[in-house]
């Protein structure tokens, strides 16, 4: 299934490294704004940043349709917005769900 998408990219695996500062680190957690792995640092950015409640949101809301690959909405940088057009972020349809 081809999907326009245009917030984040597929991260490469993580390899030891924090996708998003290089920072080597044994910690990780996935980012609520892109497939990145990042470390503890750059979550607590993210959990600091303006989009956070955003970005889950619009996760929760693509999980809610099934959608578990939702790349996410892409890290728009500590200090700025995410500026996409907010309702394309939204799934386009609600799925019907199959009950059989
Ligand atoms: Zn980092």
């Amino acid at each position: 299934m081809n999907q326009e998408y245009e917030g984040a990219e597929i991260a490469p695996p993580f390899k030891g490294n924090c996708h998003r500062c290089s920072k080597e680190t044994d910690s990780f957690t996935m980012s609520w704004f892109s497939t990145e792995s990042i470390c503890l640092d750059c979550s607590d950015e993210e959990n600091n940043h303006a989009d956070i409640k955003l970005a889950k949101d619009v996760e929760l809301a693509h999980v809610k349709v099934g959608n578990f690959n939702y790349p996410g909405i892409g890290w728009p940088g500590k200090d700025n917005r995410v500026s996409l057009d907010i309702s394309a972020l939204y799934p386009p349809t609600v799925l019907p769900i199959d009950e059989e």
